[in-house]
Parts: C-alpha cells; structure tokens; sequence
C-alpha cells in the first residue's frame, strides 16, 4: 500500500511525505528532540562525514525532513529543505552558490522584505544585485549580465505588485549564460504553478503563507529540480571543488542531484541556524493536507472580489491576473490556467487618504501585516511592509501609494463583498 510518485497533486497534498509502517503513528509524529542518540561514537562519526542520519536538530530533524519531502513532491523536485522562514529560504538559496564579488538579477517586482535582503543587507556582504523589469524584453535580460553573475531571481506572481513573471523566458536567458534560474513561489503555490515545468531550477518559499495557511508558524523552504549541471562551466567550484569545513566533500559529485540542498543543511543551516521547530513543521503538514482544497477557494473568492471592485467606482483601479482588464492575463493564463492566488491590488478614488479610511471601515477583514492566509486580511504596503523603500524604490517595486493589498480568504465571498461594501459606502 506505498503512495504512489505519481498520483494527482491533490492527493500529495494528504499523502506524500510521512509514509508510517505496520503499527506506527498514523499521523506524522513530532520528533520534538535537539539530538539523537548512537551507541557508538563510531555511529556518530559517519554523520559527520554526511551519511544520512540526523544529530542535532540545527542541521535536520526528521520530522522537518518529512514535510520537506512532502514539498519537493508537490514542486516535482528531488529535494528540499525546510528554513524557519522566507527570508531564510530566499537568502540560503542565492548564499548557497554566490559569494562576495559575484552578482545576480532580479526582477525588481519582488517582496518587499526580499527586496532589502538583496538590495542593502546581501551588498553590505559583496553581492552586486541588477534589478530589472518583469517584463523586460530577451535582449534587455541578456544585457544586465555580467561575468561574475551567478542567479537570476524572481517571483511567479510577486508580492503585492501581483506582476506575473514569464518564467520560461527568464529561465532561457539564465541558461543561455549558464546561471539558475531561482524562482519564489510563495503566491501561486505548487497548486496553481509548478515552475521547474517552465525551467526553473529551484524554488522557493515564505511557507508562512498559503502553505501553512492559518497564520501560525512562519517558516520557508527551498526546494531544487536537480536539473541545473553545475559542472557545464567554472561559475560554481562551491559546488564542484572540496569543501575543506566538510572534510573535502563535493557537493555536485559526491551527493549527486542532492548536492544543492545537501549543501544548504551543511554550511548555510549549520552556520545561520535558520532552522524551523519541528513542532512548526507539523502545523506546516496540517496546512499543506488542505492546500489544494483551500487555493480553489482562495481563488474562487478572490475572481468575485476582483469582478465586484472592478464595477464600483469608488475604485480607481483593480489589479488581479484573473481580471481580462489585467495586464498580466494572458501570461497567467499560461502558467496558471487553474487561477494565481487570492490576493488582490486596488486603489481608492482620493489616493492614500481615501485608502487608510476604507482601511478602517472594515470590519470582518483585518488590518495586519500578514497576507495569504485563511481569514481575509487587508494591508497598506507603503505605510507598512514597504515602508523602508524610496519613491522611486516604491515605483520600482511595482507599489504605488494608493495600492491597498486584499487577501481573500476562504469565507463565503458574499460576506466579504458585503464588507467591502459598508466600509467603501462610509467614504
Ligand atoms: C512573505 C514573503 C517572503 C518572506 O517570508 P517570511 O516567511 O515572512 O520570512 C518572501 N517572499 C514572498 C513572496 C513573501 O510573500
């Protein structure tokens, strides 16, 4: 009775990952331990030398392990690793193969938290980013290369400009200079897009989001195609050459396809300790058993949201790829023909002023920082998460003044019109 490799999606989502025995728990247990005990040090040793196995919980935990396999299947990749949040997950991931003196793209459209990690925190460390423009054309992706670029990054439908990234595109300007393509996919989830189909190589995500779902536990993840040959040029010998704190262990060679994430575990987790509890980890399994469930109603809920606010004319302007009237329609049609996610971006007629009193009127959406999760919720980015950013940051991020970022959560989209509507009535 083994889980099949090769059932639907909504299947992994209950059953990939966490495989009991005869007699074991039905239900993935909380291996709730620092460390694990041998009765050999001679036992011990070879964990030291990397053969499988865990011992102390900063570097793998089964339980961690568990839904992290779970996530790699969902994703279509051969393996992934489970940080203690996004920000760990999407800085792990450009960490792992990039030093100081080398460089990476990004689409400027990306998460606000992301955008300071590479634009202020990862320069203060040496590493040169070149933002660029989602849309921007082959020839203009091709010449923000240079010869010490090692990534490109982006998001599938970024936060909260909702811009859609053509992914094949980026991945064949990435390959062209035989760089990967890193994509977050923290909106769509592996749902609605699976973005290794498209030439990604890896991905990652805030798992705080859709993932988990409930607004409990914060946590991210990276997960990797196993497609990208590091050993095509001489971009990557972190990858290629003995690593000396690792008793000279190749990590492309003598871990194979799980080269990249094994290095993740061994330098970046042991070194940044950006480990998720395995308690969190559980809830993160409870909230991916839904996810299929739960992004169908996410994205119902959101295309009634999206279809109301674009009638109502104290609406300046609506942003959801679900939209005909987006600018994006067609592209997420393409890569996410079953729907992108619940999130959406408007303006209130009247700019920031108008937007913070809407803000206030509502009554079952809640103003709170999070986005993407079960309860509908409702933020001002550039009052709040994007508050660090310039004007012309702001601009180039995609996040105008007046943007009121709403997530549309899993309530009865009636109720939810409803209230946008008595608080859109009080202005
Ligand atoms: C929230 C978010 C992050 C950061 O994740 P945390 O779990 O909050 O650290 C990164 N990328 C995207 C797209 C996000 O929405």
């Amino acid at each position: 009775m083994a889980f099949d490799p090769n059932s639907k999606i909504d299947t992994k989502c209950v059953q990939a990952g966490w495989q009991p025995k005869s007699g074991e728990p039905r239900v993935l247990p909380i291996y709730e331990s620092t460390t694990f005990k041998y009765d050999t040090s001679a036992d011990m040793a070879k964990l030291f030398d990397l053969e499988p196995g865990y011992m102390y919980t900063r570097l793998a935990n089964p339980t961690s392990d568990i839904v992290a396999s779970k996530i790699a299947a969902l994703e279509g990749g051969v393996a992934a690793v489970l940080t203690s949040s996004g920000q760990a997950a999407n800085f792990f991931s450009l960490i792992n193969i990039l030093q100081a003196g080398d460089h990476f793209i990004s689409a400027a459209t990306i998460y606000g938290g992301t955008f300071n990690l590479f634009n202020v925190t990862m320069r203060k460390l040496g590493i040169d980013v070149t933002f660029i423009d989602p849309r921007a054309t082959e020839e203009e992706i091709n010449a923000a290369f240079k010869d010490n670029t090692k990534a490109v990054f982006g998001e599938t439908v970024a936060n909260p400009s909702l811009d859609v990234l053509d992914i094949e595109k980026f991945a064949k300007a990435a390959h062209a200079h035989g760089v990967p393509l890193i994509i977050d996919n923290t909106f769509p989830t592996p749902i609605n897009c699976r973005p290794f189909e498209w030439g990604a190589d890896i991905v990652t995500h805030s798992t705080t989001k859709y993932m988990e779902g409930h607004a409990s536990t914060i946590g991210g993840c990276v997960v990797d195609s196993g497609n990208f040959d590091w050993y095509q040029n001489d971009k990557f010998p972190c990858m290629t050459q003995p690593d000396e704190s690792y008793h000279g262990s190749v990590y492309a060679k003598d871990f194979g396809k799980a080269g990249y994430i094994t290095k993740i575990v061994a330098q970046q987790l042991r070194d940044f300790g950006s480990t998720p509890s395995p308690f969190n980890a559980f809830l993160l399994n409870l909230g991916l058993e839904t996810l299929a469930v739960r992004m169908e109603k996410h994205c119902k809920n959101a295309q009634k949201v999206a279809e109301y606010l674009e009638k109502n004319d104290k609406i300046s302007w609506v942003n959801y790829p679900g939209l005909k009237s987006c600018k994006d329609y067609e592209i997420a049609r393409k890569y996410m023909p079953n729907g992108t996610c619940g999130v959406i971006s408007f303006g209130v007629k009247g700019g920031r002023a108008k937007a913070e009193e809407f803000m206030n009127n509502l009554r079952l959406a809640a103003i709170v920082t999070h986005v993407a999760d079960a309860r509908t919720c409702v933020l001002h980015p550039a009052s709040s998460t994007h508050r660090q950013l310039s004007d012309s940051e702001l601009i180039e991020c995609g996040v105008t003044a007046d943007l009121v970022r709403f997530s549309v959560g899993i309530e009865n989209a009636d109720d939810i019109i409803a209230d946008i509507q008595q608080a859109l009535d009080k202005i």
